[in-house]
């Protein structure tokens, strides 16, 4: 066989992609904690409304930027959370959160830049930065900061190649919802070491009790994108749908990525989409207290044994310390499948943060296997804690 590009044998597998695969092969019941996929179906009135279009015709390409009324309908979202104007000329529909990132960084980024991304924080950031040759270069968040980016830290990691910084708030894999003063302390950086910030906020939704701060509220001078969309707040993941908004110029540039990369988001989704930004929102309301309601399950196993060193206030992720094991994370996901049959992502997939004795589990599983799988959890830790 002819050999595959250099870009192919570089880039990165996730680690929860391995897991997921292991999971798979094994034979008899796994309780899956290793992807952010919600267990609930997309509510019933979003369905309807896309079979309804689809019959009457929702069937063609559309434009690249997106269906009017979804652009119109994201753009009043945003106006109203922002409170600022936002045009639907500011809006790209994308296929999913992850096309509004690459797009964005296809759009922005120069091979040999760096760009400053999250640890711990969502692998596909490093992957989609190698597609342009860029260098990710990670920020620590630690435990003792509650998994908040802090000013020093991040100031020392800049240099002249620095062009952006990808923030995650609310966080995957870390649930940590960031403080306003975070949230400004990291444009008030951007400001002053000229960068973008890619604001990733696609768990806007799912914040349980402080409150979610868009960076983008604080924008003075157009160097914000944020991306969001369906999949988590709606239960939308195989949709594929969502985002991103910035500056006219900059989503004219996004836009003319979404061509050779995916022409347009699927017409199919995008009607769905629009009933689902313009419709009822009880159903956003009652998946939310589920999540919380699982993170508080998780909590009252994990934290009377010490296993929770920091409890998540948004998105549906909890990071577990195993760290008494003394195990590397990889280690500890492995053996939580073969001894335990409970799938986890391995902290290092995060980076390097949580390389030594954590990994994250999904609150997004049912109650009943977040409470068995902890349950399990805890009972490994003991058995193997040196
Ligand atoms: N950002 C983060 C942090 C995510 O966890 C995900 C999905 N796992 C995405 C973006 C992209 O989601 P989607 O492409 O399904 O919208």
């Amino acid at each position: 066989m002819r050999g595959t590009s250099t870009l192919a044998n570089s880039i990165e597998r996730s680690g929860i992609r391995d897991l997921m695969d292991l999971a798979r092969e094994m034979s008899g019941p796994i309780i899956h904690l290793e992807v952010g996929e919600p267990n609930f179906i997309t509510p019933a009135h979003i369905i309807e409304a896309a079979f309804e279009q689809v019959s009457a015709g929702a069937t063609h390409y559309t434009p690249s930027t997106g269906i009017p009324p979804l652009r119109k309908a994201i753009a009043e979202r945003y106006s109203a959370k922002w409170e600022k104007p936002v045009t639907p000329q500011m809006t790209n529909v994308t296929h999913g959160g992850v096309n509004a990132i690459n797009s964005t960084v296809l759009a922005l980024i120069n091979a040999g830049d760096e760009v400053l991304v999250p640890d711990p924080g969502w692998p596909n950031y490093r992957s989609i930065l190698s597609l342009v040759g860029a260098k990710s270069v990670q920020y620590p968040m630690t435990i003792e900061n509650g998994y908040e980016p802090d000013r020093k830290t991040l100031e020392a990691l800049i240099t002249p190649e620095t062009r952006m910084i990808i923030t995650c708030n609310p966080g995957n894999p870390t649930g940590a919802v960031w403080s306003e003063e975070t949230v400004r302390m990291v444009l008030d950086l951007a400001r002053k070491h000229d960068l973008y910030v890619l604001s990733d906020e696609i768990y806007e939704e799912l914040v349980f009790e402080s409150e979610h701060v868009p960076a983008a509220r604080f924008d003075d001078d157009n160097r914000v994108i944020t991306v969001s969309g369906f999949s988590k707040t709606y239960a939308m993941t195989g949709w594929r749908l969502g985002w991103a908004i910035a500056a006219e110029p900059l989503i004219a540039a996004i836009n003319k990525m979404m061509e050779p990369l995916i022409s347009c988001a699927s017409s199919v989704s995008q009607v769905a989409g629009v009933a689902a930004l313009t419709g009822p929102q009880d159903a956003v309301a009652a998946m939310r207290e589920a999540y919380c309601q699982r993170r508080d399950i998780a909590a009252s196993i994990l934290e009377p044994a010490g296993m929770l060193p920091v409890r998540p206030h948004g998105a549906f992720y909890a990071i577990v310390d195993l760290s008494k094991t003394g195990m590397g994370s990889r280690q500890l996901a492995l053996d939580l499948l073969s001894e335990t049959r409970v799938a986890c992502a391995p902290g290092d997939t995060f980076g390097q943060v949580l390389a030594g004795g954590y990994v994250r589990i999904s609150l997004a599983s049912s109650d009943d296997d977040v409470r068995e799988g902890c349950e399990r959890i805890v009972a490994f830790r003991d058995k193997h804690a040196v």
